[in-house]
């Protein structure tokens, strides 16, 4: 890859909402009466962070990465997939200049988690808590976020030269 001195990268995902708690968001478990769906922890941000890095670095996406169809991702906690990403960055000669995250849910309001979950991201990325922007929006009672049948994240990322 060109060592550009600046590199930019975006992500997003979608989990459905099932019956059942807690809700794992940004690598935090949150009580609710739902939970996310997939094949790992679901963690709808987390997967979105991962992909925003990937991107910036052109290096495929977490898909790509971590196989749906591979058991030994069944459950997996999703904190590996942003541990690979960051390992990646690192190995390409970059760190992260910093995120800025939107979490799309109806409920449960997550103003009262931002700060444990900005911390917990900071730690994941090893980067002062400055450097991550979470904001929540919901979906307004319509589509799938507002009929509360889905979460989304969108997260884009930018990465710096490290020397
Ligand atoms: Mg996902």
């Amino acid at each position: 890859m060109n060592q550009d001195t600046l590199r930019i990268g975006i992500g997003h995902d979608t989990h459905r909402l099932k019956p059942g708690g807690p809700l794992r968001i940004g690598g935090i478990d949150i009580e609710h009466s739902h939970s996310l769906d997939g094949h790992s922890d679901a963690d709808v941000l987390l997967h979105a962070l991962t992909d925003a890095l990937l991107g910036a670095l052109a290096l495929g996406d977490i898909g790509t990465l971590f196989p749906d169809n591979d058991p030994a991702n069944r459950d997996r906690d999703s904190a590996d997939f942003v541990d690979e990403a960051r390992r990646q960055m690192t190995a390409a000669g970059y760190q992260l200049g910093n995120v800025d995250c939107i979490v799309f849910a109806q409920q449960p309001k997550l103003a009262p988690h931002r700060e444990a979950i900005r911390a917990r991201l900071a730690e994941l990325l090893n980067v002062k808590t400055e450097a991550i922007s979470l904001k929540a929006k919901t979906g307004e009672l319509v589509g799938p976020v507002g009929r509360r049948e889905a979460i989304e994240a969108q997260v884009i990322a930018l990465l710096e030269t490290t020397d």
